[in-house]
């Protein structure tokens, strides 16, 4: 059933679908087109972060496991039976494979939420149709893509071909489990690579899925491989493969960095980085629709319970308005998220995806107190079984602070005071991170300043957290090096090759 068929389930269908998906979940690594245990026989739990019951044990790969799936993937990549498809049949199987996502949005939404607690009404509206857009938007380039003939002497021919570039490891995070894998493997796969997929541990079940419904589209065997463990093992084992040509990586700058010296210590693979943000949303005091920018504020830092790269965790406020938007803030904001179970259709914060997250965010939120922030609500976990964290407001914040400077990836917002445009921007480019900026001004000529000076890779004018498949989406600085959604994700899985014909008279 489609994830738009499902927005009527009550929380008791829910419970009962949950149910029924871990009876039959599959756990086991996918390579070559089939499910099979590790060699090692390693497995680790994944637990719902909503009660803290193990949900699955999930097989883990090893270096040994991780060969077998790159040697795989070579052997399906060179016999040509993706990548030398004709561009229809692979469209055709691509939208296939989309429509079978969708056919299974109840598996995936309910995987996914018990897996990293996103609530259910957030994967139905987000999460699975905007992975089947990726998919069908992706293949729609296929026959698109085109190489160039040169202008060159008249008894040459010069063609400059697009290929794609082989074997390509992606390893992704768990806070979109779902679609920031199909975010890498889509472009990947429409280019005609091969794809290894190495899921985050904390929500590992979907991406099985995902690749079995490759094969069931018709995807031939050994294109799409999952490799389930954790990442200082597992990852680390992909990213230094030598028959790896290109390693596709979203998560923290910390491993990000780690992706770039495991290419440089094996066959200097190239390396694509979707990295972490702290991301500002700058009101100017001619913001126009205050009730606008006030809603902007709050969701932008507390949907997915805060666990999204480009959260405006900071919120710049021009000091005119300043006291205005922090009552506003607290009137519209404090009891805009609820937590409660993820499964209950009406819920909108989940828990944290573990209680180590929980207890960091917590310990981010004693920083807060300890660096003179004025703690205006929250602060604290509900009193319910789970890894909660309630919606928490900081004011007074200043740059220097440490919760202004590091990603917290919970919901905390920072609101901070600015004085004129040029604080403004001053203040919101003084971070290492440089994924996303939202700013809000009714004056044509701020609006534009503000775009051209903040060091970002997408800015939202008078809205944030909005796009569509055309966006290039991905940071400047420490959030990253590469771009997904967009054409240009597509073109970076590919080649170029120059094929130069010297002609006989
Ligand atoms: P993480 O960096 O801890 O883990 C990401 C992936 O890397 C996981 O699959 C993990 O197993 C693997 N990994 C961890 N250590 C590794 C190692 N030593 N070698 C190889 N692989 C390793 O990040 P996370 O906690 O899963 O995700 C949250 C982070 O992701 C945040 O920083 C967030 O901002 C970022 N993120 C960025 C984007 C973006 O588009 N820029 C999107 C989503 C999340």
């Amino acid at each position: 059933m489609s994830s738009e068929a499902l927005s009527n389930y009550t929380h008791d269908q829910w419970q009962d679908v949950a149910a029924r998906a871990l009876k039959s979940v599959e756990t086991r690594l996918f390579i070559d087109g089939d499910y099979r245990d590790s060699k090692s026989g390693g497995r680790f739990d994944t637990i719902n972060p909503a009660n803290r019951e193990v949900i699955a044990s999930v097989v883990s790969a090893d270096e040994s496991d991780v060969d077998v799936a790159v040697q795989t993937a070579r052997s399906a990549f060179r016999s040509g039976s993706w990548s030398r498809m004709a561009p229809r049949d692979r469209m055709e199987i691509l939208y296939l494979y989309a429509k079978l996502i969708d056919e299974h949005a109840e598996q995936f939404a309910v995987l996914d939420t018990l897996d990293m607690g996103k609530p259910i009404s957030d994967m139905l509206a987000v999460d699975v149709p905007a992975s089947v857009e990726t998919i069908q938007f992706m293949a729609e380039y296929i026959d698109k893509m085109e190489g160039s003939v040169t202008n060159t002497e008249s008894d040459v021919m010069h063609m400059v071909l697009r290929e794609p570039i082989g074997v390509v490891g992606a390893v992704s995070p768990w806070n979109y489990p779902l679609l920031m894998a199909v975010w890498k493997i889509a472009p990947a796969l429409a280019a005609g690579n091969a794809v290894i997929l190495k899921p985050a541990e904390q929500a590992p079940l979907s991406c099985l899925k995902l690749a079995e419904l490759f094969v069931e589209a018709g995807g031939p065997p050994g294109i799409f491989n999952v490799v389930n463990g954790v990442g200082e093992i597992t990852g680390k084992a992909l990213a230094l493969h030598n028959d790896v040509d290109k390693v596709t990586f979203t998560g923290s700058t910390e491993v990000g960095k780690l992706m770039l010296q495991y290419a440089g210590q094996s066959n200097m693979k190239r390396v694509s980085l979707e990295c972490g943000g702290k991301s500002p949303q700058v009101f100017m005091a001619d913001v126009g629709d205050m009730d606008r920018a006030v809603s902007a504020a709050y969701h932008g830092i507390y949907a997915n319970m805060g666990e999204v790269c480009n959260a405006g965790s900071r919120v710049l406020v021009e000091r005119p308005i300043y006291d205005e938007f922090i009552d506003r803030f607290i009137a519209d904001g404090k009891d805009a998220y609820v937590p409660g179970d993820p499964l209950d259709p009406q819920t909108n914060l989940g828990p944290l995806v573990t209680d180590d997250a929980q207890n960091r965010v917590l310990s981010y939120i004693d920083i807060g107190k300890q660096e003179g922030a004025q703690l205006k609500f929250g602060g604290d976990a509900p009193d319910i079984n789970g890894a909660y964290v309630n919606p928490t407001l900081f004011t007074d914040v200043n740059n220097d602070m440490q919760i202004a400077r590091e990603e917290i990836f919970g919901p905390v917002a920072s609101i901070l005071p600015f004085d004129g445009i040029e604080e403004g921007i001053s203040i919101a480019n003084d971070t290492i991170y440089g994924l996303a900026a939202g700013v809000w001004t009714s004056d044509l000529n701020k609006a534009h300043k503000l775009i051209k000076e903040i060091e970002a890779g997408v800015i939202w004018v008078n809205s944030f957290d909005e796009g569509d498949m055309t966006q290039p989406f991905g940071g400047y600085k420490q959030s990253g090096n590469a771009r997904d959604k967009c054409i240009d994700s597509l073109i970076s899985y590919t080649q170029q090759k120059s094929a130069w014909l010297r002609l006989s008279e």
